[in-house]
């Protein structure tokens, strides 16, 4: 029998890991097998998946269906590529799919493998649409602090936590980012957004980019109107607005996508993630019918961006599956009630608890804050590592999650699969107030 932990030091560089953290104590778990909203390891030892992985395994673990479209579709024709003319059917029927579930007005999908790939390809077409349109000189993307859009090389420029950019002093240029709509104790910052146009030249601002709600910053929610107030301001400045919803769409949270809370409509969307629930990799870019237009009437000659995978039947397949299960078993309106659940759950803690601050839920996305003194939300100082042992508290007792500790935060983020029922979300409550009282104890309460 191989030791995989040994394997795993030597040859696996884990993606946003410490290295030195991996060689010293070795990967926490090994995952072997998935079931439901269930993971278990290679010890045999069984998890709740409280974050649906990477915030993707939206219908959950172990769904043969899936398994069963991929083998038909490989079985079929495993892959085509659609490059230039060519095309193939399931990728055609995802793109008419998701242009059904999309907001009024965006019709046309540009397929990539994930949600960095699909924002870079975002940046590239918003570039392109300006260029052809006659206003090239329309090049800077607006993004916001604490944003978080992948790391690809433009995906990364526009991610608004500096550690990810820091690591290479790798950016590109012509990327600004305004302020988090989320600061506690600020006001929105929409005006933050006015003055990096007005600073960087109104004529020169190509396009806005946001997470309807910020997810690895710490699902930080903005206020009510604030995407009613960016689309309004984007309009008067003729700038293109962009929904990252690679972490909120396919009903993440309770809705289709996350936008629609704000009953606003923007000018594309990014996805990835949830649209395959991680069973295969896929993302895309959809375009309002106003951009397709001017790409159709306008663009002369080959349009030089495209992936390998753009339209992979097989991902197309299981997308298509995927969303299928997504409707037919109302996981959207489960991600609502559930959510609402756990988070009457999160708010009983915070009674019994000192050190819960904020805690919020929107559908099945949301976080705890802990905090020195919930009254005053004053951090504890980050020495003492507060979110991370919650963290480790809550996987030894059988629960994965993930914890945002940029700026001195101690977020416990969740995103359980949308298919999880009543009993299973109290028995994550049951084990957080365990989790978190343990970590009061070792504070000397
Ligand atoms: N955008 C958002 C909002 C994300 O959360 C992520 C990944 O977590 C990405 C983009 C990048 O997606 P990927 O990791 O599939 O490249």
């Amino acid at each position: 029998m191989k030791d995989l932990f040994e394997l795993d030091k030597k040859h696996f560089i884990h993606p946003t890991s410490s290295i030195k953290q991996q060689q010293e104590q070795g990967a926490k778990s090994i995952m072997k097998e998935g079931d439901g909203i269930y993971l278990t390891d290679t010890e045999g030892k069984t998890y709740i998946d409280a974050m649906s992985s990477l915030w993707n395994v939206n219908i959950g673990h172990g769904r043969k269906e899936l398994a069963e479209a991929a083998k038909q579709q490989m079985e079929t024709l495993a892959f085509s590529s659609a490059f230039s003319t060519f095309s193939n059917e399931p990728a055609i029927l995802l793109a008419e799919k998701i242009a059904e579930l999309s907001p009024d007005g965006l019709n046309a999908v540009f397929f990539t493998s994930g949600g960095s790939e699909s924002n870079d390809s975002a940046f590239k077409l918003i570039r392109h649409y300006w260029k052809i349109k006659g206003e090239p000189e329309r090049n800077k993307i607006i993004a916001l602090k604490k944003g978080y859009h992948g790391v690809a090389t433009a995906s990364t420029s526009a991610t608004g936590i500096p550690q990810f950019w820091e690591m290479a002093d790798l950016t590109v240029p012509g990327f600004v980012h305004a302020e988090s709509p989320y600061e506690r104790g600020t006001k929105p910052s929409i005006d933050s957004i006015r003055e990096v146009i007005e600073r960087e030249g109104r004529e020169q601002i190509a396009a806005f980019i946001a997470e309807p709600i910020q997810g690895a910053g710490g699902v930080l929610v903005p206020p009510e109107d604030y995407f009613k107030e960016v689309r309004q301001l984007c309009d008067d400045y003729g700038i293109l607005f962009v929904a990252d919803e690679v972490i909120t769409g396919f009903g993440r949270t309770g809705k289709m996508f996350g936008l629609e809370h704000s009953g606003v409509v923007p000018d594309m969307m990014t996805f990835a993630k949830g649209v395959t629930s991680g069973y295969i990799p896929l993302g895309g870019v959809v375009v309002s019918d106003a951009i397709h237009n001017v790409l159709k009437e306008k663009s002369s000659g080959t349009l030089f961006h495209g992936f390998t995978y753009s339209g992979h039947p097989t991902a197309a397949a299981v997308a298509l599956k995927n969303i299928d299960i997504i409707e037919r078993e109302g996981l959207v309106a489960n991600s609502q009630a559930m959510g609402d659940e756990l988070l009457k759950g999160f708010r009983q803690i915070k009674t019994e608890l000192n050190i819960v601050g904020d805690v919020r839920m929107t559908g099945l996305l949301g976080a705890m804050e802990l905090v020195e003194d919930p009254e005053t939300n004053k951090r504890f100082s980050p020495e003492l590592q507060v979110a991370p042992k919650v963290i480790e508290a809550l996987h030894e007792r059988g629960v994965v999650c993930r914890a945002v500790t940029y700026d001195s935060t101690d977020i416990i983020c969740f995103a359980p699969p949308l298919i999880i029922n009543k009993a299973q979300v109290h028995m994550i409550v049951a084990k957080l107030h365990d989790a978190v009282l343990s970590v009061q104890k070792q504070l000397g309460d």
